[in-house]
Parts: structure tokens; sequence; C-alpha cells
């Protein structure tokens, strides 16, 4: 049954899987994680062979799109090759979500993996700041690494900025200024309450998309874009720029009536909302005997059934969700 697709009790067809790749991560940054992170057992993580399959499961099941996330993807071995691999599957779109740490290195072997977009993270463009905010990054090695990515030709690059109030907020104008230079879309996330941090309070670090957007109007008109990715994300375009200005708002906009995603962590925990806790356990179903991918696929059909109607975070910095971003990748 190839290409059958996958629906929810709301109607809405899910065509699109983040995969989490690893829990580990050579930053740590304030929003995401603790300092001080236990990371999980080898066992417990999925094996690159078990990921591969639950893409081509998944695949088998409509999925037209898979981004890979983490932790930090660049961070786990060989995996060029699970790229690869899942490079070869024929998706319609094939993206990673990375720091962009080690892409001067990865960048180019990447792309000819057949990865298509690239979104990369980048919270400011002060050095210091952006060492205090990812506790051990340095800004010119991704800085280089974005600029390693543009040479490596992908369909698309997209920055991402996670915006806090009292951290970064300010820098907002001179971030724009970066992406429009380099030709980058880029998008400005509302902070998500996701695992206990002890670093700085949620509620009182909100910057929401609304005070973004008004900043950037005082220096560009922002005019809103028809794509619809089916996600959290409303874009604009600027009338004298190629380039998308994305804002992700988890808080004050509700998205969930368009939603077409779910996720995996990197334990094999099928999410079917970023904002509950429903999950189910593939990793089960992937490692038990005697194998059988009618098993797993009609696990995943069922679990769909599970999917909530909407997500429930709220503003006032309570985490709701304990687990960490990290496991989730976002
Ligand atoms: N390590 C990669 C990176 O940083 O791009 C991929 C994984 S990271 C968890 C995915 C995205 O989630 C990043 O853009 C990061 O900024 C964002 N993120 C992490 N924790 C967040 C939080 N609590 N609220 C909003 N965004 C968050
Ligand atoms: Fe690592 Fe990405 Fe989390 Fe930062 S946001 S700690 S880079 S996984």
């Amino acid at each position: 049954m190839p290409n059958a697709q996958l629906t929810d009790r709301f109607g809405r067809t899910i065509n699109y899987v983040r995969l989490s790749v690893t829990d580990r991560c050579d930053f740590r940054c304030v929003y995401c994680m603790a300092e001080d992170m236990t990371f999980l057992p080898r066992q417990q993580v999925l094996t690159l062979e078990e990921i591969a399959r639950l893409a081509r499961t998944f695949i088998s099941l409509g999925t037209e799109k898979i981004r890979l996330t983490g932790g930090e993807p660049l961070v786990r071995n060989d995996i060029l090759d699970l790229v690869r691999e899942i490079g070869a599957m024929g998706l319609r779109d094939f993206a990673m979500t990375t720091n962009g740490n080690q892409l001067t290195k990865l960048a180019q072997p990447l792309r000819q993996a057949g990865l298509k977009r690239l979104n990369i993270s980048l919270d400011s463009l002060d050095p210091d700041r952006f060492h205090s905010i990812t506790r051990t990054g340095h800004l010119n090695q991704v800085i280089d690494g974005i600029d390693a990515a543009r040479e490596a030709g992908f369909d698309g690059i997209k920055l991402n900025v996670v915006v806090m109030k009292g951290r970064n907020e300010d820098e907002v104008p001179a971030l724009v200024e970066f992406a429009r230079g380099r030709n980058l879309d880029i998008s400005f996330i509302e902070e998500m309450p996701l695992g206990q941090i002890t670093e700085h309070h949620r509620g009182e670090s909100l910057f929401t998309s609304d005070q973004v957007r008004a900043m950037i109007r005082q220096h560009h008109d922002l005019v809103p874009a028809t794509a619809d990715s089916g996600g959290p994300a409303r874009y604009y375009r600027m009338p004298d720029s190629n380039i998308q200005v994305g804002f992700i708002s988890p808080h004050s906009h509700n998205f969930c009536a368009t939603c077409n995603r779910v996720r995996v962590t990197v334990e094999g925990r099928l999410l079917l909302c970023l904002g509950n806790e429903h999950s189910v356990d593939l990793r089960r179903v992937l490692r038990g005997y005697p194998v059988s991918d009618d098993k797993l696929r009609d696990t995943i059909i069922q679990a769909m059934d599970l999917k909530p109607e909407r997500h429930h975070f709220s503003s006032d910095g309570d985490v709701q969700i304990l687990r960490f971003m990290n496991m989730t990748g976002g």
C-alpha cells in the first residue's frame, strides 16, 4: 500500500516528520538545555538503521518532507551516511536544523549527500552575547559555517532566532540586515516552555512576535506572504528584498488547525504534538521480534488517533512539558 495517507481525527493530513537523531549537542543554549545535562545511554538511542527504517516507513505512508534535528544532528557519528540514505528516498523536501558549528566542514558533503535545505540557529551577532547564550559557541565559527552553506548551493537556507527580552531583542534589526545582506530567510521564534531551565524565568523573557514585527516595521515594510507551512510560522516579505521573514508564535498564534507534522524523539517516541505529552513507543516495535514492517506501519497509523486538536502552551512561563527541546528537536 505505497503512499497511503496519514490522517488524524480532525481531518488533518500528516505528511511532515521531524526525526531527532541525537539528544547530544556541542552547545548548551540557555533556553534549550541546563548547563549540566545528562544524556541518554546509547542503547536507548535509535540506531541510524532504525532511523532510516522509520523514514522509509513514513514515506510509504505519504510523508513528503523530513527534517533531521536534535540535539545537534551534526554531532552524531556517521550522520552523512543517514543523510545519503534518506536523500535517496525521493522526498519532495529534505531538511536539517543545525547550530551551524560544523558547517565549514560539513555543508558541502551534506549537500552532496542529498540534503535540500538548512535551518541554522543564530541568536546574536555580538561574539560575547553569542557565547553567553550558547554557553560554548563561537560566533565567527557559525558565521563561517553559514557562508559555507551558502557556497554549497542549498535550495534554501533559513536563520532561526529565539528572541528573549533583555538578552537579544535589541538585535532584531541587525539580524534582519544580516539576513538581507546574505539573501537568507530568517524566522524569529518565541521561547517555548520546554524543560525546566534555571538560567532565566521564561515568563519574564517572553518577547512576542507582535513586538518583533513592530521593531522591524520601524525600518522596513512587511507584507504578508501567502505561503502556509502548516506550522506555527507566519511569513512576510519586504518590498525591496527576496527574503522571507517568519514569525513562530506558539504563544500568540493558534496554528493547530493546519498542523501537518509529527516528531520522533531520539528514543523512538512518536510525538503527536510538541505541546502535549501524547506519544507512542516506536522503538519497541522497531526492536520487536519477529521484525515486522506491517506492525510498524499499523502502529503509526493508529497513533494518529492520539493527535490532539491543539497545544496548550501558555505564556506565564510555567513549565508544562517536562522534556527538553533537545529530545524533540523543535
Ligand atoms: N541544534 C540545532 C539548532 O540549534 O538549530 C537543532 C535542534 S534545536 C532544539 C531546534 C530549534 O529549536 C533551534 O532553532 C532552537 O533555537 C530552538 N529552540 C530550542 N529550545 C527552544 C525553546 N525553549 N523555545 C523556542 N525555541 C527553542
Ligand atoms: Fe544545542 Fe540546538 Fe539546543 Fe542550542 S538549541 S543547545 S544548539 S540543541
